[in-house]
């Protein structure tokens, strides 16, 4: 099939805070930036909006007195970038091609190339490889099997039941919470002794009579039929190392979330883990006119309001780009579309096949 060729000054990848921050800034900036999302897709684990539209309350959002909904929250982002020209697109990225400018996006239908580019793919439910846990048929994953609570919790599956959240972090404390609007029990199995979550959240968890605390407890198994679903799991006592069973009907895992960037493996830096690298001073990633914010980068803070100020911050760091300004590095020199570099003392203008064709002081 005959593809269609677009070009843009800024493309966009990702939807959530930071992806429709920049989105924000760079319409205003009369950039006219594309956005792309992945279309809504459970089995790919794709959420357009990001991890706000499975999210309930967000009370520590400024500017929300009363806290609003996550989703709420994302329709106003979202109506703010289309009200300054964003446009949206909703497809499936198989390739990038990051090795020459323009950059080169491919869809199924389309090519789309950018000359510069704001990674915001954000990040994606983690989970722990136990038996049973795979996507049915293969084990319980959307049999009684969830990474997400908001999104499955309500469903006449949970409902009456007794559940397993497996995590101590905020994502556990928040899920076990709000699962008990539905469910009969629910257990919180946690492999220490001591919740990562903060302090708010574990003590609301704690106030909650429907949640059980299960200590220093893995997840080994998950049980079940494929007719009925879950019935019940294998624990192990981290201690001891003994293990036993526990009649519930339904898991959720929320052992936290890894970066959605298998697209650009090979071509940015990234951390151990997954995580772009992107310059401390700025979001330039190792490939000058490449930027990424929000989740995808961030690997310490991962707030909606971190996200947004870093998807700002892409905005203007493209945005500079593209006016030729310089922009911090990773490796501590500044770059410019025209191939100017700036180091500490010295400013050097080099040709595409790398003639240093000026070689100054950077500062008179
Ligand atoms: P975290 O990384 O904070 O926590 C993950 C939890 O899962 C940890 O307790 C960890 O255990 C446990 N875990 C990880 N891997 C395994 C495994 N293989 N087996 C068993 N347990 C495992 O992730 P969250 O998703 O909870 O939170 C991420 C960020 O999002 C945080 O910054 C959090 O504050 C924020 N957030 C904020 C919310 C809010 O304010 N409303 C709601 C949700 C998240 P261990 O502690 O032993 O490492």
């Amino acid at each position: 099939m005959a593809t269609e060729e677009t070009r843009r000054q800024v493309v966009i990848i990702g939807s959530g805070p930071a992806g429709l921050t920049a989105a924000i800034y760079t319409a205003r900036a009369n950039l006219n930036p594309l956005l792309i999302d992945a279309p809504a897709d459970t089995e790919r684990q794709t959420t357009p909006g990001g991890q706000l539209m499975i999210t309930t309350d967000v009370e520590n959002y400024p500017g929300f007195a009363k806290g609003i909904e996550g989703p709420e929250l994302m329709m106003e982002f979202r109506k703010q970038a289309e009200r300054f020209g964003t446009e949206f697109l909703e497809e499936w990225i198989t390739k990038v091609d990051l090795q020459q400018r323009p950059f080169t996006l491919y869809t199924e239908n389309r090519t789309i190339k950018a000359d510069t580019l704001i990674i915001a793919s954000g990040a994606s439910a983690k989970w722990l490889g136990v038996p049973g846990e795979a996507k049915t048929p293969h084990g319980f994953g959307g049999n009684g099997v969830s990474a997400c609570a908001t999104c499955d919790g309500p469903l006449p599956a949970f409902r009456n039941k007794r559940l397993l959240v497996v995590g101590g972090g905020d994502t556990a404390m928040e899920e076990a919470t709000f699962l008990t609007r539905y469910a009969a029990k629910v257990y919180l199995a946690h492999r220490r002794d001591k919740l990562r979550a903060s302090k708010i959240m574990q003590e609301k968890a704690f106030r909650n009579e429907k949640i059980e605390f299960l200590w220093n407890t893995e997840l080994v198994e998950i049980l079940g039929t494929q007719a009925d679903g879950v019935n019940a799991v294998r624990l192990r006592d981290t201690r001891s190392g003994e293990d036993r069973t526990t009649d519930v009907e339904g898991v959720f895992i929320a052992i936290g979330h890894k970066p959605n960037t298998e697209l650009f493996k090979g071509q940015l830096d990234m951390d151990a883990v997954g995580y772009i690298k992107t310059n401390g001073h700025s979001t330039a990633t190792n490939i000058p006119g490449v930027f990424a914010c929000g989740d995808v980068q961030d690997s310490v803070y991962r707030q909606a309001i971190t996200a947004a100020g870093t998807g700002c911050m892409s905005a203007i760091d493209a945005e500079r780009f593209l006016d030729h300004l310089p922009v911090e590095m990773p490796s501590g020199e500044e770059i410019t579309d025209e191939g100017e570099h700036i180091t500490a003392d010295r400013r050097l203008i080099i040709e595409p096949d790398g003639e240093i064709i000026s070689n100054e002081p950077a500062f008179e």
